[in-house]
């Protein structure tokens, strides 16, 4: 890059671009990347077919066809007993990436403080400095990776305008309790801060952790803009349908941000989601089912390799320590892995500000087909 923004500094390509470009030059099976190698459910598919060809091929409306509004609103109210009306409290976006980005262009004055929780997902740094604003980091720590509610309570300054918050949480699978949501509502209200929850893995937990929105916490509906998507939920990643939810004149400063971004996307896509969202309790019952069981096979299978594993109680990613196994640096191990083994996984310390927390931390994919976990604990064996 030459004569580039400044704001660009430190981005670079991300990871997974770099991790998945190895996958393939090595054929290693690719546990870095968290995309399923399964495709959603048939029906949906069916649907978005069938609304190609019905004509659902033009720019929709600004803020997402009618029905998939209304069927985010339903979804709310039935998992959740929240109340949206889809009208004026429902925005649907270009994936979660764009609903967070668009959250923070609309919330983030330049030179602002975001505190996000740190190992954090990676669009969340470069969203922060599209904005201009300073991301200012909250670390779960190992190895328990709860958050310290002192420690979020000292970050706070006169600066800090927008809290983010990831639950579940990737990349350590960390599912906030009712105590700690309680504590994070208490910071925003005494500050008066805005709260930007990403919620993607909403129905990825595991066995009996429930995922409880920050929107139903008394003083929070008001200053909180949900934000969640159907690519880890259904298992189409790429069509990146995504949306949010808040009070009316939230939702209209994220819709004045996110038009001049996309303006609008994923036609065909969004009445096939609006359905999949209205999928009965089965569906979701077995995704989070067969993810678990997912979720077993690898990490046993890579406690049983001599990894320190951590199983996390959301999310389809397990966070391994390496030091077990004699090394240190996870960036190293990351590089090398794939030639070998022929596997490939993400060093989680590439999420991590304070670089020394993360170091030693390797994070795996399990929303892959059992035999190519087996495949790819069977290729660890030679490490
Ligand atoms: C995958 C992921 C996203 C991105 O969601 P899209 O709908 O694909 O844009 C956002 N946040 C987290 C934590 C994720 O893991």
């Amino acid at each position: 890059m030459r004569g580039h923004a400044e704001r660009l500094n430190g981005l670079g390509t991300t990871i997974f671009a770099e991790m998945s470009a190895l996958a393939v030059a090595t054929g290693s099976v690719n546990l870095g990347q968290g995309f399923p190698d399964t495709d959603g459910p048939d029906s949906v598919l069916e649907d978005a077919i069938a609304a190609i060809r019905a004509g659902a091929n033009q720019y929709p409306p600004g803020r997402g066809i009618p029905a998939l509004r209304q069927a985010i609103a339903d979804h709310q109210q039935r998992f959740y007993g929240l109340s949206y009306d889809p009208d004026t409290e429902v925005l649907v976006t270009t994936g979660a990436t764009e609903a967070i980005a668009a959250a923070l262009l609309a919330f983030v004055e330049p030179g602002a403080e975001v505190i996000a929780l740190e190992p954090y997902y990676d669009s969340y740094a470069a969203g922060i400095a599209f904005a201009g604003g300073r991301r200012v980091p909250v670390t779960l720590r190992a190895p328990s990776y709860r958050l310290d509610l002192d420690e979020l309570r000292a970050a706070v300054t006169p600066r800090t305008k927008v809290l983010l918050i990831n639950s579940p949480h990737n990349p350590t699978g960390t599912v906030l309790t009712d105590e700690e949501l309680r504590g994070i509502r208490d910071v925003a209200v005494e500050h008066d801060l805005t709260v930007i929850t990403d919620e993607v893995y909403e129905h990825l937990v595991y066995d009996d952790h429930r995922h409880l929105p920050l929107a139903t916490y008394d003083g929070m509906p008001e200053r909180t803009l949900s934000i969640s998507s159907a690519g880890k939920t259904f298992s189409v990643t790429g069509w990146k349908i995504g949306w949010v939810t808040g009070t009316p004149a939230n939702i209209t400063a994220v819709t004045t941000a996110k038009q001049f971004l996309t303006y609008v996307s994923g036609s065909p896509f969004q009445p096939a989601v609006a359905n999949a969202l209205a999928l009965g309790n089965d569906y979701y019952t077995t995704v989070r089912g067969t993810l678990q069981s997912r979720r077993d096979l690898l990490a046993t299978g890579l406690a049983d390799l001599g990894f320190d594993v951590h199983t996390p109680a959301g999310t389809y990613f397990i966070t391994t320590d390496i030091r077990p196994l004699g090394h240190t640096d996870g960036i190293d191990f990351c590089r090398l892995l794939p030639q070998r083994t022929g596997v490939v996984a993400i060093p989680t310390q590439v999420f991590y500000d304070h670089k020394p927390q993360g170091a030693p931390l390797v994070r795996w994919a399990f929303c892959k087909k059992e035999s190519l976990l087996q495949e790819a604990l069977h290729r660890l064996k030679s490490l």
